[in-house]
């Protein structure tokens, strides 16, 4: 006997646009009683729970070409927006100058879901956790807005988040994710992806943090960019800790102060799992011991540099 679920998901009628343009028309004809669709993994589980209705219409992404793939440019990877989380993880370009992205989609999920699921349904979800590496990568998110193209930096585009919901007529197309290069003035880039959740794999996560930064020659921070989110929180920048890091050498009494900027700049989202406080000081240590280990190993082949800490 079929369930109340089945039923649903049995009715809608599925609409296989050739293109993006075609896309966003079906989307503006048909609005509320429509959604796009790509892996479905997040929708489906969405409709299972109850906690959205299955709509009269579904705009199935998958049939548009050129969405797919991952394509090595002068400055940057082009990711199309209905690449799988699979196929970002396996991508030798990906592997080669992104590590951050590939251990942040490691950890999404099991393969079995990675394969389905697409980079652009986990960004648009607004709670991804590929998303904080997207921001602090200052990747661009391409989109199709009926009009012309449109192209947004990707802290852009959240910071908007937490004031508005994003046009669900927004059609995303492509990330392009630039490549950072170590230099004479930035001898060493650093980065990190770290999430927490309940168990060591296959969970929901309780806090991303991403990291990237630059090193000057004299141990400086040249540049850093810091983001965090996890749960239901949608990731965002910690400008703040940014502006107490760059410029200078990490030592005891900066990082106590990067530490309390941590507390009072992350806003996480409070669920049953886990409290506001232990979600702030997860996300401090994970990312004042990153900062910590970055300079040690750059100073002092590993060891603690002198009077630096
Ligand atoms: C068992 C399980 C475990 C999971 N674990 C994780 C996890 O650890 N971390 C995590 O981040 N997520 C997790 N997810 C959620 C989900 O799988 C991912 O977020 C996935 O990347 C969503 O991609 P999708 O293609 O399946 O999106 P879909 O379900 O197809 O769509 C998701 C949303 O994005 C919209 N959308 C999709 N593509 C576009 C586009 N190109 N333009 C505009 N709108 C678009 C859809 O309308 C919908 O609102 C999990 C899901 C399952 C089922």
């Amino acid at each position: 006997m079929a369930s109340g679920y089945e039923d649903k998901i049995m009715s809608p009628s599925v609409w296989h646009p050739r293109d993006t343009t075609e896309a966003w028309t079906f989307k503006k004809l048909l609005d509320s009683d429509a959604i796009y669709v790509a892996g479905g993994t997040l929708l489906r589980t969405q409709w299972e729970s109850g906690l959205a209705a299955v709509p009269k219409h579904l705009i199935d992404l998958s049939s548009i070409p050129g969405l797919t793939g991952i394509e090595k440019k002068e400055d940057s990877l082009a990711i199309g927006a209905l690449t799988t989380l699979g196929q970002c993880r396996k991508d030798p370009d990906v592997l080669q100058h992104s590590p951050l992205l590939v251990e942040a989609v490691r950890s999404i999920a099991a393969s079995s879901v990675r394969n389905l699921a697409t980079i652009g349904g986990n960004i648009v979800s607004r709670v991804g956790d590929s998303l904080p590496v997207f921001i602090v990568c200052q990747a661009e998110f391409e989109w199709n807005t009926g009009l012309s193209p449109m192209t947004e930096d990707a802290s852009e585009w959240v910071e908007r988040l937490q004031v508005q919901l994003p046009k669900a007529s927004h059609l995303l197309t492509r990330v392009h994710l630039p490549l950072f290069r170590e230099t004479d003035l930035v001898p060493k880039r650093f980065g990190a992806f770290h999430k927490v959740g309940r168990r060591e794999a296959f969970t929901p996560s309780l806090v991303t943090v991403a990291i990237n930064g630059g090193m000057k020659p004299d141990g400086k921070i040249a540049d850093i960019r810091i983001a965090v989110g996890g749960g239901q929180t949608i990731p965002h920048r910690l400008v703040a800790v940014e502006k107490i890091l760059k410029g200078q050498i990490p030592n005891r009494e900066l990082l106590g102060e990067a530490y309390h900027a941590v507390m009072n700049g992350y806003r996480p989202k409070s669920d049953p799992f886990a409290t506001d406080d232990y979600r702030k000081k997860t996300a401090a240590n994970l990312i004042i011991t990153e900062i910590w280990k970055t300079y040690s190993e750059w100073a002092d082949g590993g060891r603690e540099p002198d009077g630096a800490y």
